[in-house]
């Protein structure tokens, strides 16, 4: 039997709500670290965490002549990037706010064209992972400053992500940035050489990232400005990759506690997502007084 689309998602909430008790649990074992106040707020995240799962109700209900719906009922989110269900609610949030820019990019200006461009770096050692973080935000910032990537950008909007995966037991952590990024108008001009080639964008974001190695990086144009609210989902899903990060025991789910107190620290007031130029800038109401 195929389920339907409203008992699969329920299911996957049913399995973000396990997982955000898993976190809290993991956070509660978590290593000492040497300063104190990283161990406080460790132990301040796992208590909210685990509140916010606890207090956390979920079921589905067909109210007579109404829809099938899910009701998610929590009053004490605890509004953590590593908590599953505040994270997804946290990125619907954002994704809706960016969208309603990007459409306002759009009505302004038809025609348009974006692409897809994902910048990445070697893996690391999860121990590394703040200090990964602070590094693709300088490198960013460095990469969007380029003149070449000024001359063919019109503004982005950038979604920071890590990965974890473990190999022989040792935890590695791979940060990687997705944009949707707006491209001038004579971007595909070919008698204008403001196009970035596949190769190009490699040496920008390596000279970028200061590395002696070629990082993976992808750019990829957008077909219409449907795909290009896919991309936007895309690029602002979620902040840690989840698939890695809880291991499935027993039909539970465990997670690394030293893997999560070091994900805590790097995510500690961290921004994730960006936004600029086009995507930054407010609408105003033109000369004639319409909104554009
Ligand atoms: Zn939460």
């Amino acid at each position: 039997m195929t389920r339907s689309p409203i008992s699969r998602r329920f299911g996957r909430y049913k399995m973000q709500h396990a997982a955000a008790y898993a976190i809290g649990a993991a956070l509660h074992r978590a290593p000492p670290f040497p300063s104190a106040s990283d161990n406080n707020r460790i132990q301040t995240l796992a208590r909210r965490i685990t509140q916010c799962a606890v207090s956390t109700t979920l079921k589905i209900a067909t109210p007579p002549g109404d829809a099938t719906h899910i009701v998610y009922r929590n009053k004490r989110r605890c509004r953590s990037g590593l908590c599953p269900p505040c994270a997804r609610k946290r990125a619907w949030e954002t994704v809706k706010r960016i969208a309603a820019v990007l459409d306002a990019v759009i009505v302004a200006s038809p025609d348009m064209r974006f692409a897809l461009l994902t910048l990445t770096s070697r893996n690391m050692p999860i121990e590394a992972v703040s200090d990964m973080l602070r590094l693709q935000e300088s490198a960013m910032a460095r990469f969007f400053r380029a003149k070449a990537v000024r001359n063919a950008l019109q503004g982005h909007v950038t979604g920071i992500e890590i990965a974890i995966r473990s190999e022989d037991g040792n935890w590695q952590a791979g940060v990687h940035s997705h944009s949707l990024a707006a491209l001038c108008d004579s971007y595909f001009d070919r008698t204008k050489p403001i196009y970035l080639s596949q190769r190009a964008i490699v040496d920008l974001w390596r000279a970028a990232l200061r590395v002696d190695y070629k990082p993976i990086c992808h750019i990829r144009a957008i077909p219409n400005s449907d795909a290009a609210h896919a991309s936007l989902t895309e690029c602002l899903k979620y902040a840690v990759a989840p698939h890695r990060l809880f291991e499935r025991d027993n039909g539970g789910f465990s997670v690394d506690p030293l893997v999560a107190a070091h994900l805590a620290n790097a995510l500690y007031k961290r921004r994730m997502c960006r936004t600029a130029g086009v995507f930054s800038k407010p609408r105003r109401p033109n000369a004639e007084g319409t909104a554009v």
